[in-house]
């Protein structure tokens, strides 16, 4: 057995050294100390969502004691002290993502309706019959049915950007679906299913070189790197709170802000408009014209406190830890008869899909289930890539920031008996 990570890096500034106590961290999460069927918890389902710290349970508890009321609209204390602490939120986000402005980050539901937003306005004004976008063989379903909608209703033509057996993302061939009539590309940053991390920079300059767009759905990236919207230059970010530590019912949408200002409304009500009559109204200017209605405050709070604490820990020792926890499930789970790790890319974040002969994902999971072991079953919502693999379905583990090498351990002798019993 590999002692568990503590180790020393640089902080997301880069200045001074941070180091990483996994057993310390550990004890930020009260869902850790739970059992399982009288075993403790092994959390290795973070990718579906990951749990919270309390820094993030405190904000939104405190919020809701302390400054709760509707942001936007009142004049009294406590509405002022709710919008200066969404707004505060949305500064911290844009901190968070390297964006150049606060204007750039909207607030909505999580990636799906990121997405969701950027086909039922940029892609309903500016593609037509004919014009084409690309997606990959890598994408979650939120990443493909949007844009199947908006096929529809305007024939548009969806190319698909290929991967090899490893799940890499074939860069030249990607290149060679280039055309003058590319508009946008529509690519995840990490795959859910696999953890292939993509190769962004190049994809962006060559999509840019074309004169398309690009959307990067970022919502596997974000838990497990830093990302730079400055420096990636990309034109659409999209990411949910759940999956980095944060709450659900929360996500951000970075969108360049001279491209969200062509760009019509998403949803009409409250909130979004500057004037209304009965003949005609108005819209505010982004990033408040696609956020109509009473937000989620508490949550956008929450999502403040998640982007402190992964500030906080430095993202880049988080990498490193969980970077160390790849290599090792990598190689105990290879090293066990009949399984087969499905996804082997050149660069991944710390996601081990995998399948044993013999046995069904589902049946797999339900078994460490019973070990304390919480893994995820099935197609991932990514069932083109299935498909593409040859596989109804595979067992994920996808790991955290909490997770330690002793939880690798668990996994690989429960699977040993999972093993044993199918045999
Ligand atoms: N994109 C990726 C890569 C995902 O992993 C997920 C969730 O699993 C989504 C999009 C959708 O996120 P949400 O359900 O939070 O909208």
């Amino acid at each position: 057995m590999l002692a568990s990570t503590s180790r020393t890096a640089m902080n997301d500034e880069g200045r001074h050294s941070v180091s990483f106590d996994v057993h310390r961290v550990r004890e930020d999460f009260p869902i850790l100390k739970r059992r399982i069927r009288g075993r403790p918890l092994v959390y290795l389902d973070s990718a579906a969502s990951a749990q919270k710290p309390k820094a993030v349970l405190d904000a939104m508890q405190v919020a809701q004691e302390t400054i709760y009321a509707n942001v936007h609209r009142g004049v009294h204390t406590l509405s002022q002290e709710a919008t200066d602490a969404f707004e505060a939120a949305r500064e911290k986000l844009r901190a968070f993502i390297n964006a150049a402005s606060a204007d750039e980050i909207i607030f909505v539901r999580g990636a799906t309706e990121d997405i969701n937003l950027v086909a039922a306005t940029y892609g309903r004004k500016f593609l037509s019959a004919g014009d084409e976008i690309i997606l990959s063989e890598l994408e979650h379903h939120s990443n493909i049915v949007p844009w199947q909608l908006l096929q529809t209703e305007k024939g548009i033509v969806i190319k698909v950007a290929p991967i090899d057996d490893d799940g890499n993302f074939l860069l030249p061939a990607f290149e060679k679906l280039l055309s003058p009539r590319t508009r946008l590309v529509a690519i995840t940053h990490v795959s859910n299913a696999l953890g292939t991390v993509t190769p962004v920079r190049a994809i962006i300059e060559a999509a840019h070189r074309a004169g398309a767009k690009v959307l990067l759905d970022g919502c596997q990236a974000v838990p497990h790197m830093a990302v730079d919207m400055q420096a990636l230059d990309v034109d659409f970010y999209a990411f949910s709170g759940h999956k980095m530590y944060g709450p659900t019912g929360i996500g951000v949408l970075y969108g360049k802000k001279e491209l969200l200002a062509t760009m019509p409304p998403y949803q009409g009500g409250g909130e979004m408009i500057s004037t209304v009559t009965f003949a005609k109204s108005t819209f505010k200017e982004p990033p408040h014209r696609f956020e109509a209605g009473t937000p989620a405050i508490v949550e956008a709070i929450g999502l403040g406190a998640a982007a402190d604490y992964l500030t906080a820990l430095g993202r880049e020792a988080v990498r490193a830890h969980e970077q160390a926890l790849l290599a090792y499930a990598s190689q105990r789970l290879s090293a066990l008869p009949g399984l087969q790790i499905v996804g082997r890319a050149a660069e991944k974040a710390a996601i081990v899909s995998f399948v044993m002969e013999g046995v069904h994902a589902h049946d797999i999971g339900t078994i460490l289930d019973r070990a304390g072991i919480a893994v995820r079953a099935g197609h991932h919502c990514a069932q083109p890539l299935m498909e593409r693999l040859g596989l109804a379905a595979t067992a994920r583990a996808s790991f955290g920031l909490y997770n330690t090498m002793e939880d690798v351990d668990a996994l690989a002798d429960a699977l040993k008996i999972v093993r044993e019993i199918f045999a």
